[in-house]
């Protein structure tokens, strides 16, 4: 009788350099693969995510059919359902690559010993970091780093050691299979009206690892903070999902033929990554509280109505705004306008960085249980190599500077499109007459600014001086 293994899938929705599936694929045995939908355990994920899972998950299924196999897909505890599938196909191992989020982690060290108490053969792997969060300590305090360059650093010294694995062409199959209850089927929200841009799924993170170096990287260390330019890779809900894993990442840009700059900016990005991902593990509560303890007692106004204007993107500033709708419309938003739309949550409006965070959980495709925490606490100045809380960005000057011709700010907020240069995001200085010519009435079709910036950044330095 053959022997059977269940590769369990979790946020490695990858047939390609997959450590379990490798190692499970090394022997004789036959593979089950199986993806537990376990809402007791870990942050579910928000609106976007979901939406981006469900669809990889059925892309998987097909690269498995493709093989001759399939995906086993269960809902429920995973305590229960684990163990009753093992007893139903008589498997003898488990094979599962890791997560760091601290009930994740409690749960599978506990389900690691019991079923190795029952004589199972139970094996976790690195599928998704570079190094694990406890691999790269600092050699001054023997602990993680809170500094984002040392850590990279030692991290660049430490090299990445592991080979890459190609997809198997098949996998071998049980005799007969185990009962699967169907796939989910992913919803799109009515405003989603943007997201045939994406294509969720193994394929399409290559796709996209690949459009990116050979065409978009070119000056990707300047460039990367125009949101209207192509220059950044959107892989990043390809990795929240574990479709492609960093280390193909990291191989593939070191053997592109690129410029040295932007390919070491672009791996330092990957490296904010692994920071992040070191922040939570050390640090499980990265999503509820500041790394900085006297941010706890920071002076919060929480004006619902202003939240909720932020969330529309009716704030009266024309790139928050942009920003905002870009999340709406298509789950993503660009860093540079991430950073300044979650500085004038925090900062104009003085609300607290958790409300932000939450709500691009819900609405983020790649929201991201470290990356999404950790750079709020970044922006909001309490968290580990945070910017400065005195740092708060313009979003008059932030436009001009990035979005020149406002063609990312014009897609989103069309009805500025007849503005340029510096009035397009300061609407209220335009001449009346050209507002008048153009139809733009503010207040009526295009928000006045809810608070105003010069008066909003001399409070939130006052509430500052109040910690
Ligand atoms: C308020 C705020 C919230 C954020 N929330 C998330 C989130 O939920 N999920 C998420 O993946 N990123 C988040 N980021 C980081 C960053 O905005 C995105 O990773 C990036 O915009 C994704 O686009 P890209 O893949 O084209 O990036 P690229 O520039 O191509 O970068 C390559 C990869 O590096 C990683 N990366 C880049 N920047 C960062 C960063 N600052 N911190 C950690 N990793 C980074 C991502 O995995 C990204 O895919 C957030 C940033 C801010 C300011």
């Amino acid at each position: 009788m053959s022997k059977h293994i269940i590769v369990w899938f979790r946020q490695d929705l990858r047939l390609n350099d997959n450590p379990a599936l490798e190692s499970a694929l090394s022997g004789d045995a036959t593979i089950i693969p199986v993806f537990i939908d376990d809402e007791d355990c870990g942050r579910q994920a928000g609106a976007m995510g979901q939406w981006w899972r469900d669809i990889s998950l059925a892309r998987l299924h097909e690269a498995l059919v493709a093989r001759g196999s399939k995906l086993i897909y269960r809902r429920g505890k995973t305590e229960d359902v684990l163990p009753a599938l093992i007893e139903e196909v008589g498997a003898s191992g488990v094979y599962w690559n890791r997560q760091y989020e601290a009930d994740i982690v409690t749960r599978d060290t506990a389900l690691k010993a019991r079923l190795k108490n029952r004589g199972l053969d139970a094996e976790s792997f690195n599928g998704s970091l570079l190094f694990e969060p406890w691999e790269v300590t600092s050699k001054s305090t023997g602990g993680p780093f809170k500094v984002f360059t040392p850590f990279w650093r030692a991290c660049r010294v430490l090299g990445i050691k592991r080979a890459l694995s190609d997809a198997p062409p098949r996998i071998a199959a049980p005799e007969s299979w185990p009962h699967s209850d169907p796939l989910p089927q992913a919803t799109a929200l009515p405003h989603m009206d943007r997201m045939d841009d994406w294509q969720p799924g193994e394929d399409g993170a290559l796709a996209a690892l690949d459009l990116f170096l050979t065409q978009n990287i070119s000056g990707y260390a300047e460039r990367r903070n125009m949101p209207a330019e192509p220059a950044t890779s959107r892989l990043s809900p390809h990795l929240r999902w574990g479709e492609i894993s960093p280390a193909r990442i990291v191989a593939e840009t070191q053997a592109a033929d690129i410029q040295t700059y932007d390919g070491d900016k672009f791996l330092s990005e990957l490296g904010w990554r692994e920071f992040s991902y070191q922040l939570l593990y050390h640090n499980p509560d990265l999503p509820e509280t500041c790394l900085q303890e006297k941010f706890e007692a920071f002076p919060w106004r929480n004006n619902e109505d202003e939240l909720e204007a932020w969330k529309r993107g009716e704030t009266g500033y024309p790139i928050v705004d942009a920003g905002m709708r870009e999340l709406r419309r298509t789950g993503y938003m660009h860093n540079r306008v991430r950073m300044v739309a979650a500085s004038f949550l925090i900062k104009h409006l003085l609300i607290d960085w958790r409300e932000g965070e939450k709500w691009f959980w819900q609405c983020l495709v790649d929201a991201d249980p470290a990356n999404n925490s950790a750079s709020w606490q970044w922006v909001a100045g309490c968290g580990a190599d945070a910017a400065p809380y005195f740092r708060i960005f313009n979003p008059i000057l932030q436009g001009p500077k990035f979005d020149a011709d406002g063609i990312y700010t014009k897609t989103y907020v069309p009805e500025l499109s007849a503005l340029s240069g510096k009035t397009l995001y300061a609407p209220w200085t335009a001449k009346s007459d050209l507002l008048e010519s153009e139809q733009i009435s503010l207040g009526d079709t295009y928000p006045n600014p809810i608070v105003n910036h010069e008066a909003a950044r001399a409070r939130a330095l006052e509430s500052f001086k109040s910690l």
